[in-house]
């Protein structure tokens, strides 16, 4: 049985998601960057005045970070350069946080690799 669990937790893990239609504007998002590689837009749930993800438009199997192979560092670094263009852009002058959740453990909801970008006040250590 959980061998059926964790094969049905892969498929879906690997099924497209709600950021598929971000991307595809099915959705509608508040877009605050975008170029061929990156898409960073305002979530929908902020958990600060400021809350953007960042996410790569063409997922290639990064679902999370645990899912990273060599071929993945140059989206990975682009996503984090992006991020701090996109708090320079946001006046983020005082600082942020970035924030990847990865897995059940790490409260990942959304199985499309994903950048937090929080700020606009001052957070807490340890994080919840
Ligand atoms: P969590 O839901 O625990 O934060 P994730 O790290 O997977 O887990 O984050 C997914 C994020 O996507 C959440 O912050 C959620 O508010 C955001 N989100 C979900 N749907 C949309 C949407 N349609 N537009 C913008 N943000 C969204």
């Amino acid at each position: 049985a959980s061998e059926t669990e964790a094969a049905l937790a892969a498929t879906l893990s690997d099924s497209p998601t709600i950021f598929d239609k971000i991307i595809s504007k099915e959705i509608p998002s508040t877009v605050v960057y975008e170029d061929d590689k990156v898409l960073a837009f305002r979530d929908v749930n902020p958990q600060g005045p400021i809350h953007i993800l960042l996410i790569p438009k063409v997922r290639d199997g990064l679902t999370g970070l645990s899912k990273a192979e060599e071929r993945h560092i140059d989206i990975l670094g682009r996503l984090l350069y992006t991020a701090k263009l996109v708090a320079k852009q946001e006046g983020l002058d005082e600082g942020f946080r970035i924030v990847i959740n990865d897995g059940p453990q790490g409260c990942q909801s959304v199985y499309h690799i994903h950048v937090h970008l929080i700020g606009g006040r001052q957070m807490n250590w340890p994080p919840g």
